[in-house]
């Protein structure tokens, strides 16, 4: 545990940073990263423990509480440090942390936080979105191995990740939530096949998974057979409170705000912004993110204090989702028609081709559960209404 204060913390994380960041990372965004730098910048984060800051350390994390994660959190988006965002550190990790036993925690926590596995997320099928416990993906236990059989559809980074948590039916004849499982397994093997989805913008980040006679170990389950249904809400509820949490890869913060954007492309006379209409979404805008990081820090601090907020995952996304489709909306109105080219990548690269940055953001108020899904969850968990 340790003693210094979060002060100090802060000028120790400050410090380091200032030492070890090439100068070369701390502009740009993430699509020009010069690679060198990049990979001797994440090394070194790693090596810190800060690819995964507070998971403790014996899992190759950095041991950090909370606080001091927070802390460490800001100071890289402050300096538009690149840092690690994968699927493996902000959902499968914490909840291996809560369900997994030690021997599966010790196999799978450190090659996430060092960066070394890709993995893929199999919720979702043809049959069970929004509706996921009518999933139909069998597993069905042979000797030490599963054998997995079935669909699943919408699965982001499919084609490039090396394993997948997968929510799966053991026990057919139990009622719907009852007969699932949680159960891990690789996707380089027989019986895999990988069918990519292009998107209208021409990206295809996701893909249908078929699993034909696909084996898993039966040690790679987690938590009791059948008692899956837990553990995926639990695993949702992470990812629901990592904003952005359906990009994997490396991020950093943009380069230029919002504000910077529409500044420059509405104009300023005499100290005033030319577009009054304009002012005022900026403005509703300003409130609505400071009243959701002054949420979240809340939920974080009530956290902290050992008070259950888990759900509260649902109304910053929710949130979030709606903030940064307006914000795309008044980038678009700022640029106007010279916004509806096709190339760049919106904000981030300040460019007059936003029509892409647009189309994406319209996807974050489906992934994790749709907002009907998360007005539901709040409605029931945190408001506590009657269905
Ligand atoms: C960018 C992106 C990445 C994704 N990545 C993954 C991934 O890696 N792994 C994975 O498993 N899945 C992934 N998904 C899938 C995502 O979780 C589902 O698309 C989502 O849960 C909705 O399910 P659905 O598409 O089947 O829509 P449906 O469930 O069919 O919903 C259709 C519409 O009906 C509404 N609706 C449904 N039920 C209700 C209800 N009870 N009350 C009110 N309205 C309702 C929904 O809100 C929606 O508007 C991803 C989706 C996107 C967009």
């Amino acid at each position: 545990m340790s003693t210094i204060s979060i002060e100090e913390f802060r000028q120790e994380v400050r410090s380091w940073i200032d030492e070890t960041l090439p100068s070369d990372l701390r502009v740009g965004n993430r699509k020009d990263l010069p690679k060198k730098s990049l990979s001797k910048w994440l090394k070194a984060l790693i090596e810190r423990g800060w690819g995964a800051p507070d998971w403790p350390v014996e899992y190759g994390g950095g041991g950090l509480d909370r606080q001091q994660a927070a802390v460490l959190k800001s100071e890289l988006k402050r300096v538009r440090a690149p840092f690690v965002k994968s699927f493996g550190i902000t959902m499968l990790g914490p909840t291996l942390l809560e369900f997994g036993t030690e021997e599966q925690k010790r196999e799978f926590l450190p090659p996430i936080a060092r960066n070394e596995v890709k993995w893929c997320q199999g919720y979702s099928e043809p049959g069970a979105g929004s509706d996921l416990a009518s999933l139909q993906t069998r597993a069905v236990r042979d000797g030490d191995e599963y054998i997995v059989t079935g669909q699943k559809i919408w699965t982001t980074g499919a084609d490039v990740a090396d394993w997948i948590f997968c929510l799966v039916r053991t026990d057919p004849d139990a009622s719907k939530h009852e007969g699932i499982s949680f159960l891990l397994f690789p996707m380089k093997q027989p019986g895999v096949e990988v069918s990519p989805l292009k998107l209208i913008d021409g990206s295809a980040d996701f893909s249908q998974v078929f699993f034909d006679g696909v084996r898993a170990q039966a040690k790679h389950l987690i938590g009791p057979v059948n008692g899956g249904w837990t553990i995926a809400k639990r695993l949702l509820q992470h990812e629901r409170s990592t904003d952005g949490g359906s990009e994997g890869g490396i991020t950093n913060a943009p380069k230029e705000t919002l504000v910077d954007v529409v500044k420059r492309e509405v104009g300023v006379e005499n100290g005033v912004l030319a577009d009054a209409a304009m002012r005022q979404r900026l403005a509703e805008q300003e409130i609505e993110q400071r009243a959701l990081r002054l949420t979240m820090r809340r939920a974080a601090e009530q956290a902290r204090a050992g008070q259950t907020a888990r759900d509260i995952g649902s109304l910053g996304k929710y949130r979030w989702a709606n903030m940064v489709k307006e914000e795309q909306d008044i980038a678009m109105l700022a640029f106007g028609t010279r916004g509806l080219g096709w190339d760049g990548s919106g904000v981030e690269s300040g460019q007059l081709d936003r029509t892409k940055a647009w189309l994406t953001t319209r996807a974050d108020s489906i992934w994790g559960g749709t907002n009907e899904v998360q007005l539901n969850v709040i409605a029931k968990r945190v408001l506590q209404l009657p269905e």
